[in-house]
């Protein structure tokens, strides 16, 4: 008789992933995230981190950390709506609406909890969701959790956003149209003045989730509003604290009248812990440094510029970003997989990127670009990226 506890139904999905060559094993980094790390042992150029302006290991922010946990421990011990509300999380998330310039801003424990707390939080039974189709998993799942009814219009398509509002605004209470600031897969920029204005046209709330526009676009990192020039004219602007900001959380920066709401009904604002001292004191510098000087946000793109012109010049369709995200499309999935193998073999890391993340026949690695790339490692990067790309047949 076979035991229960083996687990055997989850064996054979196992199984299946590995006839499926989809299996992996989780590469291991034995030090901080830079732009050479030492992964399962080797020195490789790190390609793939989303720590593009290096604070992750930065002095100022692993000190602020330190003195945060010399003050006030290692955890915060409580939901914030009972004790786990000290002044340093008040003190963030001053700090953090002043650098969005926004009324208020409401944090969660990540990006992701962000999304799936404020997107069931806002919306009920009635109410409409309207999304782009290429929208990160957190906000699939978000709206999964909602009472709301769903729409999906085409990636970035405004003809078909507006055909959807035209045919259903009418039959709903409210609608809210949820968008990525930045498309993680592709780096094309949302395209927020047309969807702000068919917002207003509709009578619609607008929802940017900007987790790779902070700290990359807009003065000094402020994000996608920000470099539209559209603060006051997007309802919940999204941001998450473990990308450019280097720790980790997420926050919802928007009107007062968001926050109280959600400091009542954010689900893992009243059911998870709040976030450790050392994380709110580390993003508190790397917020502080970011409204201080414009040096690593002009270095990221001066970084990012250099390697998509090399990386293009050689003949590799690098797609349509609009920001340092460089995806090298190569198309084949299994071809993909063996490119980004094959680079890692020669001492770079950029991870194969294939279906079911992006659409079948469109394979890619993506280059993720940084602040603390020296020119020395991109130009060995190029190198190394040219030396595979031709023996593989992809240029
Ligand atoms: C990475 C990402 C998140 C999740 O953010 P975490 O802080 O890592 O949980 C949410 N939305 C988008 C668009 C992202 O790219």
């Amino acid at each position: 008789m076979s035991n229960v506890h083996e687990l055997t139904f989850l064996k054979e999905k196992i199984e299946e992933l590995k006839s499926d060559g989809v299996y992996r094993v989780l590469p291991i980094n034995y030090g901080p995230c830079d732009g050479v790390i030492n992964l399962n042992g080797k020195e490789v150029i790190n390609l793939s981190s989303n720590n593009y302006l290096g604070l992750a290991n930065h002095e100022r922010v692993k000190k602020a950390a330190i003195e945060a946990i010399e003050k006030y421990g290692a955890g915060s011990g409580a939901v914030r709506t009972i004790v786990g509300n000290m002044d340093l999380h008040e003190e963030l998330e001053r700090v953090l609406a002043e650098f969005k310039r926004e009324e208020a801003v409401c944090v969660f424990q990540s990006g992701f909890m962000c999304n799936l707390g404020t997107i069931q939080a806002i919306t009920e039974k009635g109410d409409l969701i309207i999304s782009d189709e290429l929208n990160h998993a957190s906000i699939i799942d978000g709206v999964r959790l909602s009472r709301a009814d769903k729409a999906i219009y085409k990636h970035g398509d405004m003809e078909d956003l507006e055909n959807l509002l035209k045919e259903k605004r009418h039959l709903y209470r409210n609608v809210l149209i949820v968008t990525d600031g930045v498309f993680s897969m592709d780096g094309d920029i949302a395209k927020l003045p047309e969807i702000v204005e068919l917002a207003e046209k509709y009578e619609c709330l607008t929802y940017v989730d900007d987790a790779h526009g902070s700290g990359v676009l807009g003065e000094n990192g402020r994000g996608t509003v920000d470099h539209f020039g559209l603060h006051g004219k997007v309802d919940f602007s999204i941001g998450t604290l473990s990308k450019a900001i280097g720790v980790v959380g997420g926050y919802v920066a928007g009107s007062k009248t968001m926050k109280e709401w959600l400091l009542h009904r954010g689900r893992p604002i009243l059911f998870s812990t709040s976030l450790p001292p050392a994380a709110v004191g580390a993003i508190i510098e790397s917020v502080k440094i970011l409204m201080e000087t414009s040096e690593y946000t002009d270095r990221l793109w001066d970084n990012a510029r250099y390697f998509k012109e090399q990386v293009a010049s050689l003949g590799f369709n690098t797609g349509h970003s609009q920001t340092p995200i460089t995806p090298i499309i190569v198309g084949d999935e299994a071809k993909t997989m063996q490119f980004s193998k094959t680079l890692l073999e020669n001492g770079v890391f950029v991870s194969g990127i294939v279906y079911p993340t992006v659409p079948k026949g469109t394979g890619r690695i993506r280059c993720m670009i940084s602040a603390v790339h020296t020119k020395a490692e991109l130009d060995e990067a190029v190198r190394i990226i040219e030396k595979v790309g031709k023996e593989l047949n992809i240029i």
